[in-house]
């Protein structure tokens, strides 16, 4: 006989005693997600008050109940399942990790473990942001605005339509570091981007590409379009940064026809720029494409 068995305390104690007191967050409801018992740990983690049968999947958003839904609607009953789900009606985003037990088509009952991953999920999406998004400007960062444009080229080359890109170089950008300081620098690139989101389409991707060099992507556009937008560009700058002095030059490549991408196409659009910026400054030029080499055209203003 064990010495366990000696002072054997009974079923129904030592289910409370671990459950009460489980190191995990833990919930119990029956099939119809209604709750049967909840330990304190689990109610610190709601950190709202809950009792016998509340709804369970009230607890949390419309898109989180229905996950936990299809997880138990899911056809391989027996493995441990686990989810991500979000809390509802709190005033910050509330992550938890969401493990169901598998044996309730024996018992009638479900056992749910919780984990509280808001700080995971936060830390994930600043480096989601940080990947996606340029930390000054708010705009693209350049790698997202290459993936964007890549698949954008793509279904305008399988619809056979014509799409245009920008290559935006601020001039003389050094010497407004130079002369008001570079958090005024700083600044001016902020004032920059707003300005040209608040010139282009919802439709229209734009980002930054480098320093004080951006990219805008029109997507069904054709060339004497973008040259419009292009130029209204150039006014607009010249008009709000007359304080600052701050002139915009841009190279314009017009893509139609041609199997090209996006790292090719910035490439033409940039040579286009180098011609503006030999030429003058704070104007348009369009490249003029020739199957996969580029040669400057015209320049606009
Ligand atoms: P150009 O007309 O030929 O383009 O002349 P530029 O002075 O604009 O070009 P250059 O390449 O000589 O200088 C770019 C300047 O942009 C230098 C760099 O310090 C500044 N710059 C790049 N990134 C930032 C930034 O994030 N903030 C600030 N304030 N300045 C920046
Ligand atoms: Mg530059
Ligand atoms: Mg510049």
């Amino acid at each position: 006989m064990s010495p366990f068995d000696k002072h054997k305390p009974t079923d129904n104690d030592m289910f409370k005693v671990i459950f009460d007191h489980s190191p995990s967050a833990l919930i119990v409801t029956d099939h119809n997600f209604l709750i049967v018992r909840a330990n304190s740990k689990a109610i610190n983690i709601l950190g709202r008050c809950i009792n016998p049968s509340d709804y369970f999947l009230s607890l949390f958003n419309q898109s989180s109940k229905e996950k936990i839904e299809h997880l138990f609607n899911a056809t391989n009953k027996s493995e441990l399942r686990s989810i991500d789900v979000k809390l509802s009606n709190y005033d910050i985003d509330k992550w938890l990790e969401l493990v169901a037990s598998n044996h309730h088509h024996k018992t009638n009952l479900i056992i749910w473990s919780l984990n509280d991953i808001t700080e995971r999920r936060a830390r994930e999406k600043e480096l989601e942001q940080l990947a996606y998004f340029d930390s000054l400007t708010g705009i693209y960062s350049r790698q997202y605005f290459l993936q964007l444009a890549e698949i954008q080229l793509k279904q305008h080359q399988r619809e056979d339509k014509t799409l245009c890109i920008l290559m935006l170089d601020i001039d003389d950008f050094k010497l407004v570091n130079d002369s008001h300081g570079h958090s005024t620098g700083d600044l001016v690139l902020q004032a920059f981007s707003t300005l040209i989101s608040q010139t282009l389409r919802k439709s229209d991707l734009f980002g930054r590409i480098g320093g004080e060099e951006f990219a805008v992507l029109l997507p069904y556009t054709q060339q004497q379009d973008a040259v419009l937008t292009a130029t209204r560009i150039c006014h607009k700058v010249e008009e709000c940064f007359m304080r600052h002095n701050v002139t915009v030059s841009i190279g314009l490549v017009a893509i139609e026809n041609t199997n090209m991408s996006v790292k090719d196409a910035l490439a033409c659009a940039d040579h286009a720029l180098y011609q503006v910026k030999q030429t003058g400054k704070n104007s348009v030029q369009v490249a003029e494409l020739n199957a996969y080499e580029c040669k400057s055209d015209k320049t606009l203003k």
